[in-house]
């Protein structure tokens, strides 16, 4: 193929199309708005599915290292009650085949993969147009502007590239995560690493929960979700660390202190992530030179996919070019044919599980999921 491509958003998304291209020998741009890979804290911990996840890091030929840097023992998971009683608790005996991984490290892993260059970090975009015949024209915020003939936007939620394509925004699903972490847990927080164990841990109500994951080195990464309107989390100044997280721990009113100093002992400042999603079954008609990937596709309520589904996506767009060379458009009409169902049963499958964990089933709804997920994959 002779048509470079340009891809905006250094996600995991983005980095693995332009992994799989380079595989093909076909040069890729990345343009990512952050200025560096470490200007952010990549946070998180992704379990990596067989079925999507893997099979992307194998078309990239990446699966080894990808094994070099999963963290052992992580895919324990435990369901508390609010009293701290302990009612699901499920060791990783390391056949759960969705190995643990850091963001960070499976981020810089891919962005070692590419030859030097290939990432244009400090380059975000502030617009695109259309200039005919399936050229586009991108637009930097610093003024400066790259002309392509085919342009996949893998910039996440907010997409700058959607709108050439689709005039769908995401929606606020009504539920927000207020993320911290805690650090040296079992030295400094004993009590709230022994909650967590291991890997993950939930303790759920309905529409409130405390989640923490341990990550590496006895770092613990806590996720509250409140199911609260937007205007209720505008009322809290989340400037001030210390009134907010004895605001957001007044919701957990009665719960075991070695809960709640998940949320009151964070190391860290607390921030807010409220959760959105495009709409369920979000397609769009083929526009020449254009396409899209991961959430800027299908933003879906985070249920431990959409990275995996990125990736997925990424890879598969890669194979459809490199087996195209001639046609760019016969490549990406076979791409979305295979992506609009895939997503579409994706985000579905994502609205039931946030459901079953935050509706009114909890926490019963999360530990038949767990224990189904056990015997079904
Ligand atoms: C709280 C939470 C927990 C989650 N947990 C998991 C999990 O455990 N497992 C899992 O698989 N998924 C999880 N997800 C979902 C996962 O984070 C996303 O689905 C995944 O990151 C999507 O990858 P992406 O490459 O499409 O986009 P992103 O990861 O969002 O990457 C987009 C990139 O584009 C860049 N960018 C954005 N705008 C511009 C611009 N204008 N110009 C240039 N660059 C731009 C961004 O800086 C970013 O680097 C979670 C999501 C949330 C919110």
């Amino acid at each position: 193929m002779h048509t470079p491509v340009t891809i905006v958003g250094a996600g995991l998304g983005g980095l693995m199309l332009a992994r799989v291209l380079h595989v093909h020998g076909i040069s890729a741009t990345v343009y990512e708005a952050e200025p560096s890979p470490t200007a952010r804290t990549q946070g998180g911990m992704l379990d990596i599915h067989e079925y999507n996840g893997q099979l992307a890091l194998q078309a990239a030929g990446l699966f080894d290292e990808f094994r070099g840097i999963v963290l052992e023992g992580r895919e324990a998971t435990r369901v508390l009650a609010p009293d701290g009683t302990v009612l699901l608790d499920e060791p990783d005996d390391g056949t759960g085949g969705r190995p643990e991984v850091l963001r960070g490290e499976l981020r810089q892993l891919l962005v070692d993969s590419l030859p030097d260059g290939t990432v244009r970090w400090g380059h975000k975009v502030g617009g695109v147009r259309a200039l005919g015949e399936g050229r586009h024209e991108v637009t930097f915020a610093d003024g400066t502007t790259a002309v392509t003939h085919l342009l996949v936007g893998a910039d996440g939620a907010w997409s700058r590239v959607r709108p050439l394509l689709s005039g769908a925004t995401p929606a606020y699903v009504g539920t927000s995560f207020v993320e911290t972490y805690l650090l040296d847990s079992d030295t400094r927080h004993p009590a709230g690493a022994k909650a967590v164990g291991a890997g993950a841990m939930v303790a759920i109500t309905p529409g409130r929960a405390i989640q923490a994951h341990r990550e590496s080195a006895g770092t613990l990464h806590t996720y509250v979700a409140l199911s609260k309107s937007q205007d209720w989390f505008a009322g809290i100044d989340f400037t001030d660390s210390v009134a907010t997280t004895a605001r957001i721990a007044q919701e957990f009113d009665g719960w075991a202190a070695e809960l709640t100093t998940l949320i009151t002992d964070g190391d860290t400042a607390p921030v807010l992530r409220p959760i959105h999603a495009l709409p369920i079954g979000h397609r769009w008609d083929r526009v020449a030179g254009v396409t899209l990937l991961g959430d800027a596709a299908h933003l879906s309520r985070p249920n431990g996919e959409g990275a995996n589904l990125a990736m997925f996506d990424g890879a598969e767009l890669g194979k459809a070019l490199a087996a195209h060379p001639d046609d760019v458009e016969a490549a990406l009409a076979g791409y979305e044919r295979a992506l609009f169902p895939r997503s579409t049963e994706a985000a579905t499958e994502a609205a039931r599980d946030f459901e079953l964990i935050f509706g009114d089933t909890a926490p019963h709804g999360l530990i038949s999921l767990f224990t189904g997920h056990e015997q079904s994959r």
